[in-house]
């Protein structure tokens, strides 16, 4: 069954003025006196390590491999091993293990990856985005290389530079500052998908990326420039396809012989593939009126948080409320000791509103304003009453956590948090099941 049949879509406050508008200011590297680089995979995957505490290493040493899928993981820094930690890890929702890299402040680079040109074949393009380790930028982290391994009927390939939740800007900085290698990425991703054409879509009133994307494109004949309404969530894969293409799937794009990605890891393959840089650093959106200066910063990955909140002269009160990603999708976190990785796009800081729950009003606003059709109070009340069955017979799976239905409801309820909780709870009880049935 194909969602969003009703393109449920809201205009929301960006808040982007702030973030957009100003400069990227890189952490000065003086000040990182470690990182700390994740040696688990983002759904909680073994790595397998190839360095050990005591080893030296430069910016862009190869550390280790995921084990499940094969995504190489990269120092960002160059100086020694010293330890290995335990640190939150927002990503997985635990603590993990991290390696510890004391800075020796010299950044000295390692050799660079092999790199491709256009004319290298479709094999070799994905052969080298696999050994880049590159991975989803806007937030997924989905290794990219599996997207293009062995694809076929691909027509179109779509760049999604988007970013329809508030206060986020990252790809509107990357698609500013550094159009070319955007395009040049997106050039390469589409070599690697056998698409003819490429879709780079932003949303509209973004001028600067747009004439900076527009200058480069001339030399560019497959791709072009399209602007799309400044909606939410205008930026979730479905819904983009809709848009773009008038086409539904199922469950891949692939079945719409679409491919999908973001416009910042688009940057990050051209970085990667031309120039033989994996992704050390990133571009971070840190904003929200709990932030004393919003800012987008560029730091190495496996930079603290809160080093970073203090770079920018901490908090406004005791009592904020933060997000590891966008407000509307991102569940807050408590703790902002946990450190930046590549999936990362932004730390959103808000100041608390105080809601004062009340009962349901039965109004249907959640209902209404749903994109994947589905009926979040009908859900809430099905875990309330733990109602297994019913949630199923609700198709409570098809939520993509947009958060739309807190948004919108008058009565202050958690409904996105509920619905969160019942996908989990349906997860459950279908992996006991399974496990019954052997
Ligand atoms: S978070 Fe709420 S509005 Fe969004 S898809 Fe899920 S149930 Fe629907
Ligand atoms: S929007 Fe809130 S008050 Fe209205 S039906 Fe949904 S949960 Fe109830």
């Amino acid at each position: 069954m194909n969602i969003f049949t009703s393109l449920m879509m809201r205009k929301l406050e960006g808040h982007k003025h702030g973030t957009c508008m100003c400069e990227v200011i890189a952490l000065d590297e003086r000040q990182i006196k470690s990182v700390f680089i994740p040696i688990t995979g983002a759904n909680g995957a073994e790595i397998e390590l190839f360095l050990k505490v005591g080893d030296e290493v430069k910016v862009g040493t190869l550390i280790g491999r995921r084990k499940d899928f094969y995504v190489p993981i990269f120092s960002s820094i160059s100086g020694k091993i010293v330890a290995k930690v335990n640190r939150y890890n927002p990503i997985v929702g635990r603590a993990t293990s991290h390696y510890e890299i004391e800075n020796d402040f010299l950044a000295t680079k390692a050799e660079p990856l092999p790199t491709v040109t256009f004319n290298s074949s479709r094999e070799q393009i994905v052969t080298a985005i696999k050994e880049a380790g590159l991975v989803g930028l806007g937030g997924a982290g989905f290794p990219t290389y599996i997207k293009y391994e062995n694809v076929k009927g691909i027509d179109t390939l779509i760049i999604n530079g988007v970013e329809c939740e508030p206060f986020l800007a990252t790809d509107f900085k990357v698609g500013e500052l550094y159009a070319e290698d955007v395009v040049k990425g997106s050039e390469l991703f589409r070599l690697a998908s056998g698409a003819s054409r490429v879709i780079i879509a932003i949303k509209v009133h973004k001028d600067p990326v747009k004439q900076a994307l527009t200058k480069v494109l001339l030399s560019y004949p497959n791709i072009k420039l399209v602007e799309v309404p400044d909606a939410y969530p205008m930026g979730w894969e479905r819904t983009l396809i809709k848009k773009l293409t008038g086409r539904s799937y199922d469950k891949l794009p692939s079945e719409a012989h679409v491919l999908v990605n973001n416009l910042t890891t688009a940057y990050a393959a051209a970085r990667a593939l031309l120039f033989g840089e994996p992704i050390t650093h990133r571009i971070l959106t840190i904003s929200g009126n709990g932030i004393a200066k919003p800012a987008n910063v560029l730091v190495p990955l496996g930079t603290p948080m809160n080093l970073i909140i203090t770079f920018l002269g901490g908090y406004v009160s005791e009592e904020v409320t933060a997000f590891a990603g966008g407000p509307m999708s991102s569940k807050a976190v408590s703790d902002d000791s946990f450190v930046v990785q590549a999936p990362m796009g932004a730390f959103i800081v808000i100041q608390p509103v105080i809601k004062h729950e009340i009962a349901c009003l039965r109004c249907g606003s959640c209902t209404s304003a749903c994109p994947a059709n589905i009926q979040p109070i009908e859900i809430k009340l099905a875990l309330d009453g733990d109602n297994i069955a019913r949630l199923l017979k609700l198709d409570v799976m098809r939520c993509v956590e947009c958060g739309l239905c807190s948004y919108v409801c008058p009565s202050g309820i958690e409904v996105t948090e509920a619905v969160r909780k019942a996908k989990v709870k349906v997860r459950i009880a279908q992996a006991k099941a399974a496990f019954a049935k052997k």
